[in-house]
């Protein structure tokens, strides 16, 4: 008996297993080329919404950025203040994805 990794969740269960005791998955009819191909899928689907989720970040970025370097708001304005938090969230939030689709690549 072996363990593999469930396509629907991901999480370790026996190869043996007719369905996945997470998630309920049925993996009776399941080949194993057909386990790595949903698997393969499954990391795809994950790396496009973290892909969008950077590309979301970044213009947070640009757009505070900008408005900070171009729309030149008052200093202690709701505006600057909005403009710099934007700024920092969509820098922070972009290299969080970075780093989750580089150890996504890794796994
Ligand atoms: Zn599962």
């Amino acid at each position: 008996m072996a363990l593999i990794n469930c396509p629907g969740c991901a999480k370790r269960i026996s190869s043996k297993a007719a369905v996945c005791s997470h998630c309920s998955l049925v993996l009776e009819n399941v080949t194993e080329e057909k386990r790595l191909t949903m698997q393969k899928m499954s990391t795809i689907d994950k790396s496009s919404r973290i892909m969008n989720q950077s590309m979301l970040a970044m213009l947070l970025f640009c757009g505070g950025f900008g408005f900070m370097f171009w729309g030149d708001p008052e200093p202690a304005s709701w505006q600057n203040t909005t403009a710099i938090g934007a700024t920092v969230i969509g820098f922070i939030w972009y290299i969080v994805n970075r780093v989750r689709l580089i150890l996504l690549k890794r796994s």
